[in-house]
């Protein structure tokens, strides 16, 4: 999965920004003031990341929508959401979004089928 440069959750535009360890010695962060993702590129996969993305994704919601979930279900969420999402090759897009994404290079460099 190719890691967007911002995504909106809510109405809200959030910005993703792919950093190196030494400035986040975490997988990632989301910071609510600042409406940003950061996501830690140093010595991880691009599926760690996208995992993380979403799970940063869940902490940004969680927020937004005042769920007050605690941390431990929050990494629960993600991590069993992520699995469920690349074990069945789930893709939420309609084939024509999907060939469209692809074609303009939002998908490309991720592929899709077979990745997770
Ligand atoms: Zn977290």
């Amino acid at each position: 999965m190719k890691i967007p440069e911002r995504i909106v959750i809510g109405g809200y535009e959030i910005s993703i920004e792919r950093v190196r360890s030494n400035t986040l010695p975490q997988k990632g962060a989301w910071a609510l003031w600042f409406h940003r993702i950061q996501i830690n590129v140093d010595d991880t996969t691009e599926d760690a990341q996208a995992e993380t993305l979403l799970h940063e994704i869940i902490e940004a919601i969680n927020d937004f929508g005042q769920l007050d979930l605690r941390h431990p279900q929050i990494k629960v969420l993600s991590t069993l959401l992520f699995a469920t999402i690349c074990q069945n090759k789930l893709t939420f897009l309609k084939d024509e979004q999907w060939v469209k994404a692809v074609s303009v290079g939002a998908a490309a460099q991720g592929g899709g089928e077979g990745e997770c």
